[in-house]
């Protein structure tokens, strides 16, 4: 029984897959959420305590060479404003941040070729000499020998998604790529010592349950040091237009078993699932997440970020308003204080 299994969340020992698999058998079960959502925000409040971390986003390229089959910065995707952030631009946001009381930063891009890797290592080692932040990158695949010149630059923690652990499933989303690949890069960067943040999307096209159980295995396997989980949600500029989007209960089913299996692991409330939930933007903070990465892109570029839709409006605040200053408030909302 799905909600005896649920109930035993706290007490017993971890999981097993088949156990995982039965609490997921109807995905939409409000009540084995509920169960679940409870149990890792207790573990959530044991490891962390009442802290939510806050890690300011630049997204200072949306230029990517890659095709993967649901994003909106796709390369074949024409109906897109590109732009690239230079060095000063970078600083001048880094700076930005800082003065609403960041002070954890990660870069995001596609994956763009005109930054390359010596022009990495030079802008991390700018920012981490001249301001002191912990920086995060997540800027795609790189030559194995550019994540030790940047990690000795300065760069602590490498954001890669895994994206999805169905190794078939992964090769169409990814032309000319494949899930081996992506494990190699991702235990390459363990490796050298970074904090690795894989982690999936949930409702894929082709997408079982079985292969989301994986994923959680996966990335406990890894030891991962963050694990970003979120919703698939269909980007009208790709192929997988008329796919549908992935269940909101769901994800935070993923979310909570996530948090069950890596209780040490930070659990960002990812963009994508308080997109999906931005009705009751509560929920997703009191069900294991330990972490919310607010976009502090300059306003006129986030709006091209798009990867899918409702992204580029998923912090309510105002061009120019302090998301720092609102996140302590939705925080506060919770009984969880910012850091
Ligand atoms: N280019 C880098 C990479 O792929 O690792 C970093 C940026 S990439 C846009 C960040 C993440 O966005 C991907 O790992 C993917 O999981 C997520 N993403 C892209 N398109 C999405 C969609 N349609 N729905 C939900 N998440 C999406
Ligand atoms: Fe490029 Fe990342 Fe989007 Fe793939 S997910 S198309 S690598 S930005």
């Amino acid at each position: 029984d799905p909600k005896a299994l649920a109930h035993r969340a706290l007490a017993g020992p971890p999981f097993t897959k088949e156990e995982m698999l039965a609490l997921l058998r109807d995905p939409e079960d409000p009540e084995v959420l509920h169960i679940l959502c409870r149990a890792a925000h207790l573990v959530r409040l044991k490891v962390f305590g009442n802290v939510l971390v806050l890690r300011g986003i630049i997204e200072f390229s949306n230029i990517c060479r890659n095709d993967c089959l649901y994003c909106g910065l796709r390369r074949s995707n024409r109906n897109l404003v590109r732009y690239r952030m230079d060095e000063e631009e970078i600083f001048a946001a880094v700076e930005r941040a800082i003065r609403m009381g960041f002070r954890r930063i990660v870069l995001q891009s596609g994956e763009d070729g005109a930054w390359h890797p010596d022009r990495l290592v030079r802008l991390v080692r700018e920012i981490v000499t001249r301001y002191g932040v912990v920086l995060t990158l997540s800027v795609g695949e790189l030559p194995f020998e550019a994540y030790r010149r940047l990690m000795d630059a300065g760069a602590y923690r490498y954001l890669m998604r895994h994206e999805t652990s169905d190794p078939e499933l992964y090769a169409r989303l990814h032309p000319g790529t494949s899930f081996g690949v992506r494990r190699e890069h991702l235990y390459t960067l363990k490796s050298l010592g970074y904090a690795t943040g894989p982690g999936m999307m949930v409702g894929l096209p082709g997408q079982t349950l079985e292969s989301l159980v994986d994923d959680v295995i996966f990335m406990r396997e890894l030891r991962a040091e963050m694990a970003g989980v979120g919703p698939f949600i269909p980007h009208p500029e790709t192929p997988l237009r008329d796919a549908a989007p992935g269940s909101p209960i769901l994800t935070l089913k993923m979310v909570a078993l996530t948090r069950l299996n890596l209780p040490e692991t930070h659990l960002p409330a990812t963009t994508a699932l308080r997109v999906a939930f931005r009705d009751n933007p509560h929920l997703p903070l009191l069900c294991g997440p330990n972490v919310v990465m607010p976009d502090v892109t300059p306003p006129r570029w986030k709006v091209h970020y798009d990867l899918y839709p409702g992204k580029t409006k998923a912090d309510l605040v105002d061009d120019g308003e302090n998301v720092y200053a609102y996140w302590e408030r939705q925080a506060a909302e919770v009984g969880l204080v910012v850091d």
